[in-house]
């Protein structure tokens, strides 16, 4: 990998998201050598993956170049390399562009969309968790009303304009404020010849309310802001399978539907050699005790959605969530530190700053520890976090720019079939 073996000890980085940036930033400027490796040159904010589906961002302002992160940092070195596996004998990693040895090994890789099985559903829906998929989603929804202005089967039109979203928490009531939106706003402008009142949104959700993990008084805000929106919310309804065409449900619920969007789950990217079954929890995520190590390893860490950090609090493990993994990448960086020096480590404890969503233009609901409010407020609020915790100057202008202009225009302007989908 043409990186130097030098006196310092060497941490490598499995991951560039929020908890493995989190962590280099604070180690690059110390008497160590840091290795990053990730499959995506770009750190990727994923919180408003959901506005590039929907036309309202353009990828690149929601992505961000790891080179330039972490310039500067003499000790730091970046690989583009897809991690395989871990080899825990040899302190090695093997990767497409070759293997390399560790004194410290981070895993910090995210999580991916869990199908719970389901195979069919996989091959079928469409899920939102990187920006190739999100531009994947952004071009079949436009290529849909295409399609639906060309066909004259009423049922064919109805299932290219109706739209499922599976699993009502964050993900599905932001991605479903979005699309109605563009159905009240944009549609009716775009297609004048099209019927687009017809176009319906629907929330499927297996639990009794949306946004479970948030306030009920949030839950209920915002279902009530949906339903205002015109989206349908299904309540204590599971979908079972979907063939491309039927959505089929554990009731007698089914849907005609030419997009069904999986937001339903999330489960741990495990590495190959370290995803035996006495590493995971549940959600396939890695055991990892209060420093944020590798059960049974001194010398492997893994933090962020991948690790399962389990307390009397969350016995389940911290939430998969930006906050708990740049917490955890932050302490580690300090813990490694202090490992280095011979210092006992401290106990990562969590700091909750809150949870929050938007459902659309002025409408969005915020769960502080001490305060929970919704509407236009909370909708400020919404924007100023997420402006905040964008990567780099441009795009937080080029974001704020953006909102402002769709927020005076009524407008969503990167609706753009750039690269077509074609469903398999
Ligand atoms: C649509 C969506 C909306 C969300 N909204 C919110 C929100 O509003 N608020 C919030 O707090 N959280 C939100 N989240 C969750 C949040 O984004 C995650 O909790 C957070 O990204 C976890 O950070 P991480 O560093 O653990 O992993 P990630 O940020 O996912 O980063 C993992 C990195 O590892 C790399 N990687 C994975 N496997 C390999 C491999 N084998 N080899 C090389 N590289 C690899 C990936 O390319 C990626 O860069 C959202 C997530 C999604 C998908």
């Amino acid at each position: 990998m043409n990186i130097p073996k030098t006196s310092h000890p060497r941490i490598l980085i499995i991951g560039g998201g929020f908890a493995g940036i989190a962590l280099a930033k604070k180690l690059s400027k110390q008497e160590v050598q840091v290795v990053l490796l990730d499959k995506n040159n770009y750190h990727t904010f994923q919180p408003l993956l959901y506005q590039v589906s929907t036309g309202g961002l353009e990828p690149d302002s929601i992505a961000y170049p790891i080179r330039k992160i972490l310039k500067n940092f003499p000790n730091f070195y970046f690989r583009l390399a897809n991690v395989q596996s871990v080899d825990v004998d040899k302190n090695a990693v093997i990767t497409d562009i070759g293997t390399l040895k560790f004194d410290y090994l981070v895993v910090a890789t995210g999580s991916k969309t869990n199908y719970f099985g389901n195979i069919e559903i996989e091959k079928n829906s469409m899920a939102m968790k990187t920006i190739p998929q999100s531009l994947n989603l952004r071009s079949l929804i436009l290529e849909n009303f295409e399609d639906a202005l060309l066909t004259s089967d009423l049922h064919e039109r109805n299932a290219l304009m109706n739209f499922v979203i599976v699993g009502g928490g964050p993900t599905g009531v932001e991605l479903a404020g979005a699309l109605a939106e563009i159905k009240k706003g944009i549609l009716p402008k775009d297609y004048p010849d099209l019927d687009t009142r017809m176009a319906q949104i629907h929330i499927v959700q297996s639990a009794d309310c949306i946004l479970k993990g948030m306030s009920k008084q949030a839950s209920e805000k915002a279902e009530e802001f949906l339903e205002k929106l015109g989206v349908n919310i299904w309540k204590n309804v599971r979908v079972t399978n979907y063939d491309g065409k039927t959505a089929v449900t554990n009731t007698d619920l089914t849907f005609e539907t030419a997009t069904l969007i999986w937001a339903a789950g999330v489960k741990g990217a495990a590495i190959h050699g370290l995803d035996a079954e006495q590493f995971m929890t549940r959600g396939h995520r890695m055991v990892v005790n209060e420093f944020s190590q590798v059960l049974g390893f001194k010398n492997i860490f893994a933090i962020g959605d991948i690790a399962c950090m389990q307390s009397a609090q969350f016995p389940e493990g911290l939430p998969m969530m930006a906050q708990p993994a740049i917490q955890q990448g932050e302490q580690l960086g300090n813990n490694i530190l202090r490992l280095l020096k011979n210092d006992v480590m401290r106990p990562f404890i969590y700091k909750d700053k809150g949870t929050m969503a938007t459902i659309g233009r002025n409408k969005a609901v915020v769960d502080l520890k001490r305060f929970k409010f919704q509407g236009v407020f909370a909708w400020y609020v919404w924007m100023f976090v997420h402006l905040f915790f964008l990567i780099g100057f441009r795009n937080r202008m080029v974001v704020f720019v953006n909102w402002v202009y769709n927020y005076v225009r009524f407008d969503r302007e990167a609706r753009l079939i750039i690269r077509p989908f074609k469903k398999r």
